[in-house]
């Protein structure tokens, strides 16, 4: 049977059949599958692509996966490649920083990355694709051109070539690409989410949506009349010098804007910190000074509906009996309170085993 016979359901049960089958330990499948859909969709007319191309999108998935959202693939002693490519060329403190931003500035460190890519990832990935499912035909995607290594009998690819597109198949991508690139996500996310439990938007960081903090000067204004010090080195702020604001727990991890994690510092401190963690003893400070903001009546409905959000627990939650007693007995400590300190605890431990470093620059006076 030639592949231009088939039918969209015979496309599409392929497809997802790729998608579910288990054989895997890393997710290039997802990455490769992601590629073909979004190739589709571009204004790309010609169906030859170089191997380069898709390596340049590979970079772009897993280093913003890697870099700005830190999810883990595997096992540390089981890094995908790609992972030890990226990491090679980029130190941590380049990762709070934006892809667009990275495009610009790091343009000889991503042409390293892609060309050692497609040197060392695609073996595997573009042969599997192509043959994981043992049903005829099997080049119904697309086919490429493979060198036979007689010594080990391995095949390889032609790292200077690329692969041909099956022009039926880029129209059956084209036709159905919001439902086929739902299913990658949904799959990619299905191998990852084990690895990376109780991390905040889990989609929206395999998607690799940069959306970027929401307006901050908003924040500034409601936070500026009852501060004078910088949260960290506690100097007052200089009439000249608007504070900044600042996401305690990283806004990478967190991924959301809320008036719990946000507090008001001097330039120098929010520049020493950037998208780390600050150290922990900062956290009961920032217990603190939410609960006086409710307590003082300062901002207090905002800070409280803010503060639900945290009531949020990855695995409920239990009180030990000594809260229970107290939290039945009245006023000294409430659900709220224990959420609160739990939540805001669990995201710090938790960014801090996915690799969110920890800043030793500041230092609390
Ligand atoms: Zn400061």
């Amino acid at each position: 049977m030639c592949a231009s016979q088939l039918t969209d359901k015979e496309y599409h049960d392929r497809f997802m059949a790729i998608l579910v089958d288990k054989k895997k330990n890393n997710t290039y499948k997802f990455a490769l599958a992601r590629f073909l859909l979004d190739y589709s969709i571009s204004s790309n007319k010609s169906l030859k692509i170089r191997y380069s191309k898709i390596a340049k999108s590979f970079f772009k998935y897993y280093w913003l996966q890697e870099c700005k959202s830190r999810l883990r693939q595997g096992p540390i002693n089981q890094t995908p490649e790609v992972i030890t490519i990226i990491r090679a060329e980029f130190a941590d403190d380049v990762y709070p920083q934006s892809y667009k931003e990275i495009q610009k500035k790091y343009k000889k460190e991503i042409k390293c990355c892609i060309d050692k890519i497609v040197m060392n990832c695609f073996d595997d990935v573009i042969h599997r694709f192509h043959n994981s499912i043992n049903v005829e035909p099997k080049n119904i995607f697309f086919d490429y051109f493979a060198i036979q290594y007689p010594e080990s009998g391995n095949a390889r690819i032609d790292k200077h070539g690329g692969i041909l597109l099956n022009n039926d198949a880029r129209s059956f991508f084209r036709k159905n690409y919001e439902s086929l690139y739902k299913s990658v996500i949904l799959e990619w996310i299905r191998f990852l989410e084990r690895k990376n439990i109780g991390i905040p938007y889990l989609v929206q960081k395999i998607e690799g949506i940069e959306k970027g903090p929401r307006n901050q000067s908003a924040f500034l204004k409601k936070l500026k009349p009852f501060v004078d010090n910088c949260f960290y080195c506690n100097a007052p702020f200089n009439s000249k010098e608007t504070p900044n604001v600042d996401h305690v727990i990283p806004y990478d991890y967190i991924n959301d804007t809320d008036l719990w994690n946000l507090v008001l510092t001097c330039r120098e401190c929010n520049c020493k910190k950037s998208g780390s963690l600050p150290p922990k003893k900062f956290i009961s400070d920032l217990l603190t000074r939410n609960k006086s903001y409710i307590h003082m009546g300062k901002i207090n409905e905002e800070m409280k509906k803010s503060l639900t959000k945290l009531s949020y627990e990855p695995y409920g939650l239990i009180l030990s009996q000594e809260e229970q007693s107290k939290s039945k007995n009245g006023s000294e400590i409430t659900l709220e309170q224990i959420c609160e300190q739990r939540g805001i605890y669990w995201h710090y431990d938790n960014a801090s085993k996915h690799g969110y470093q920890t800043s030793k620059k500041l230092v609390q006076n």
